[in-house]
C-alpha cells in the first residue's frame, strides 16, 4: 500500500441515505435539511449576505467572491450560481466561488443528491461535467462560459486558507455542527477568516454556538443572532467594518501581450473574457506562427515518481487543461486518450515505482498491459503503459487564431518589438516603424526570444531548443486511433497526415527541415513501435515537416511571474510567461489563467507552493536564499 501521505488521492465521502437526503456516516450529520436543503441555502447563507442585492451593483469587468467552508454536495453553490444568473447583469463580470472539501462526495453521489433540485438541473449538469478527479490541492473549474469561476481546494480547512490567496466579499461557514466536526471550527481556522476578507465584507452560518460567534468576534467582525431556518432556533451573521477603498491593487485598465503563441493567445482571451481589454503584439503576420504553429500536438506531462510541488503543478495543469480544451471538442481539440509507453526497460521499471509509490484516480490515469494497450490505440505495441483516458490532441495553430478573434483583443501583427520604457504608471512598447503602444501592464511571451526583450538586468537561464517534426503520409503507417508517447510522440492520422516529432536540438540554430532529423524521428518511431511503418526505405528524404524552436528554463519548469531582476528587485507591472519547453500545450492553459487572475487582482488558481513553482527569480545565476 503506497504512504497515504505521498498519494495524490483523497478520501472520498461515506453516505447513507434517506429519502434522497444524504448524510454522512463519518461525521453523523446532514449536508442539508430534510425538509427543503434549497430553500435553507438561501434563507440562511444567501439572504444574510444580501447576495442579491450585490451582485447587481458588480461593474462590467468586475468581480464577487464568495468563500465556503465545506462544498459538500455543492448545493450552496448552486444556489450562488443561480443567484448570479439571475441578478448580474454584467455579462462580463465574474463570479468567484472558493471552496474547501476535506471528504470530497463521488460524481455518482453529487449528481445523486443534487438530484432533488429539478430547477437546479442544467446547473448540477455543468457541474458534475466539470467536477475534477479526486486528488488532493486546488482545482479551478470554469463554469457559463467563465462567467463562473469556482476553486475547490480538497484538503483540511486550515491548509486551504493558508495556500490560497484571494480576497472573499461574503462567507459561508458550513462545516456540519460544531459538536460533530470541531476541527472545521478551531479558532485557528475561524481567524483565517478576516485576513482573506475584503473590508465590508459579511458572513453568515447556521450555528449559533457561543464559541464560534466570540471567535468570529475576535477576527474583527460584528455578530448578530438571529432566528434560524426551520426547527433551527438561532444562526449567525457578520460583517467587517468597511473602509474607503484606496487605489491600490485596482485591476488593469489596458494590458499589452507579446507574442501571440498557445501562451499569449490563451492569456489575451481569458482576460477578454472578463471584460479586460488587450493588444496582441507579435512580429509575425498572424497568431501560432512559431512553436505552437505545428499541425499536431499532444497534451502530455510526465508525473515524477515522488509526488512533490514539480509533479502537484503537473497534475493540476494537466486535469485543468483537459477540462479547459473540451469546450473546442469537435473542433481543435480530439480527446482520444494517451498511452504513455512502457517502451524501455528502464520506462517500465520507472512506471513500476510509479505506481507503487502513488494512487492516483482512474480518471486521470490507470495501468494498461499490452493487448489493453493495443485494443485502446488500435496498433501492435509490443508493451503496456499508462493510459490517460482524458488527454489526446489538438490543432494549435487553428485554436490560437480562434483564441485570438475576440472583441476586446486588438491584434497587432507584424509589430517588430525592439524596447519596453517605463513611464510612470505604464509601459511604452516600442517597435521597430510605427507608433509606440502604451499600457498599464506587460506580459512578455515571446517564447525564445523572451530574453531579448527583458529591459533589466541579469542573464536569465532561458535556453532555446530546436524540434522537428515529420509530416507522415497517412498511407505510410498504420495510424493509431489515440496519441503514443514515449521517446517521441505519434498522433492519430488527420486529413491523409500524422505528425510525429519532435527532435531535441541543444545548440542548433537551423530554421528548415533537414533529413537528418527526419531521420532521427523515424528512427525513434520504430523503436518505439516497430512495423508501424510500412516500408522506412529512404522515406527520410521524402517526408515534410516542420521546425520551431522552444524556450526551455535551466530546470524544465515554465515560469508565470512579475519580472523580477538579478538582484531580486520586481519591475512593476511586468510580467513573463514562457519556458514551457516542449509542455506549452498543457501547462499554458493554467498558467494563462494564473496570470489572469493576478491581472484582474481576482482570487488565484494556485496554491502557494505552486505558485513558488513559477518565480522569475529562479531564472538567475546567483540564487538568492528564499
Ligand atoms: N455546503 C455544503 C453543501 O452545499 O452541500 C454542505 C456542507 S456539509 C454541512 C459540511 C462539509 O464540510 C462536509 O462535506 C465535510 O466533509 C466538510 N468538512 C468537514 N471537516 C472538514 C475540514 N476539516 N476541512 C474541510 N472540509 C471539511
Amino acid at each position: 500500500m503506497p504512504d497515504e501521505l505521498l498519494s495524490p488521492s483523497i478520501e472520498t465521502a461515506e453516505l447513507t441515505w434517506q429519502d434522497g437526503v444524504p448524510e454522512s456516516t463519518r461525521f453523523g450529520d446532514v449536508y442539508f435539511n430534510r425538509e427543503d436543503g434549497l430553500a435553507e441555502s438561501r434563507y440562511v447563507f444567501l439572504r444574510p449576505n444580501r447576495l442579491s442585492e450585490r451582485f447587481t451593483s458588480v461593474p462590467a469587468g468586475g468581480s464577487f467572491v464568495v468563500a465556503e467552508s465545506g462544498f459538500g454536495t455543492g448545493l450552496n453553490f448552486l444556489a450562488t450560481w443561480q443567484a448570479w444568473r439571475e441578478h448580474a447583469t454584467n455579462q462580463s463580470a465574474t463570479l468567484h466561488f472558493v471552496s474547501v472539501e476535506r471528504f470530497p462526495l463521488q460524481r455518482d453521489d453529487l449528481v445523486r443528491a443534487l438530484a432533488l433540485w429539478p430547477e437546479l438541473a442544467p446547473l448540477a449538469a455543468e457541474l458534475a461535467d466539470k467536477y475534477p478527479p479526486m486528488t488532493r490541492g486546488a482545482h479551478r473549474i470554469l463554469l457559463d462560459g467563465g462567467r463562473v469561476r469556482l476553486t475547490l481546494y480538497l484538503g483540511d480547512v486550515c491548509e486551504a486558507w493558508q495556500a490560497l490567496q484571494f480576497k472573499a466579499d461574503a462567507w459561508f461557514l458550513d462545516g456540519f455542527s460544531p459538536a460533530c466536526n470541531p476541527d472545521m471550527w478551531q479558532d485557528q481556522a475561524l481567524a483565517m477568516i478576516s485576513a482573506h476578507s475584503k473590508p465590508g465584507a459579511t458572513l453568515a452560518t447556521f450555528t449559533s454556538v457561543s464559541r464560534v460567534r466570540r471567535a468570529l468576534e475576535n477576527a474583527g467582525f460584528t455578530m448578530n443572532i438571529s432566528p434560524g431556518f426551520g426547527r433551527k432556533r438561532d444562526m449567525l451573521a457578520g460583517s467587517l467594518p468597511a473602509e474607503i477603498p484606496s487605489d491600490q491593487d485596482q485591476p488593469a485598465n489596458s494590458v499589452a501581450i507579446i507574442g501571440a503563441g498557445i501562451a499569449g493567445c490563451l492569456l489575451a482571451r481569458n482576460l477578454a473574457e472578463r471584460g479586460l481589454p488587450v493588444t496582441l503584439i507579435d512580429s509575425a503576420k498572424g497568431p501560432g506562427a512559431g512553436a505552437s504553429g505545428n499541425l499536431q500536438g499532444a497534451t502530455y506531462v510526465k508525473l515524477g515518481v515522488e509526488f512533490n510541488d514539480q509533479t502537484e503543478l503537473a497534475l493540476t495543469a494537466l486535469c485543468f487543461t483537459q477540462r479547459f480544451y473540451n469546450r473546442f471538442r469537435d473542433q481543435y481539440w480530439h480527446p482520444t486518450g494517451l498511452l504513455q509507453l512502457a517502451w524501455s526497460e528502464q520506462e517500465q521499471d520507472r512506471q513500476r515505482r510509479f505506481l507503487n509509490r502513488n494512487a492516483y484516480p482512474a480518471d486521470v490515469f490507470y495501468p494498461v498491459d499490452q493487448h489493453q494497450a493495443e485494443q485502446l490505440t488500435g496498433v501492435p505495441t509490443q508493451t503496456g503503459g499508462l493510459w490517460f483516458p482524458g488527454s489526446g490532441w489538438l490543432e494549435p495553430a487553428k485554436l490560437c487564431a480562434e483564441l485570438a478573434a475576440h472583441p476586446l483583443i486588438r491584434q497587432q501583427f507584424q509589430t517588430d518589438v525592439q524596447q519596453l520604457q517605463r513611464l510612470t504608471h505604464a509601459w511604452a512598447i516600442k517597435p521597430a516603424t510605427g507608433p509606440e503602444i502604451v499600457a498599464d501592464r506587460v506580459v512578455i511571451c515571446a517564447g525564445h526570444l523572451t530574453p531579448s526583450l527583458l529591459p533589466v538586468s541579469g542573464r536569465f537561464r532561458l535556453k532555446k531548443i530546436r524540434g522537428q517534426v515529420t509530416h507522415l503520409e497517412s498511407q505510410s503507417l498504420t495510424s493509431p486511433r489515440s496519441v503514443i508517447c514515449g521517446p517521441r510522440y505519434l498522433n492519430p492520422a488527420q486529413d491523409g497526415v500524422a505528425v510525429v516529432g519532435a527532435t531535441f536540438d541543444l545548440r542548433d540554430d537551423n530554421p528548415d527541415p533537414t533529413v537528418a532529423s527526419h531521420e532521427q524521428n523515424l528512427q525513434e518511431l520504430t523503436d518505439l513501435l516497430p512495423g508501424i511503418l510500412e516500408d522506412t526505405e529512404g522515406l527520410e528524404e521524402s517526408v515534410e515537416g516542420r521546425v520551431s524552436f522552444r524556450c526551455a528554463t535551466h530546470d524544465y519548469q515554465p515560469v508565470a511571474d512579475e519580472l523580477c531582476d538579478s538582484e531580486g528587485q520586481v519591475s512593476p507591472d511586468l510580467f513573463m510567461f514562457t519556458g514551457l519547453g516542449s509542455k506549452g500545450l498543457t501547462y499554458a492553459p493554467l498558467l494563462a489563467e494564473y496570470l489572469a487572475d493576478k491581472l484582474s487582482n481576482q482570487p488565484q488558481c494556485l496554491p502557494s507552493n505552486l505558485m513558488r513553482r513559477l518565480a522569475s527569480r529562479r531564472l538567475h545565476q546567483v540564487e538568492k536564499p528564499e
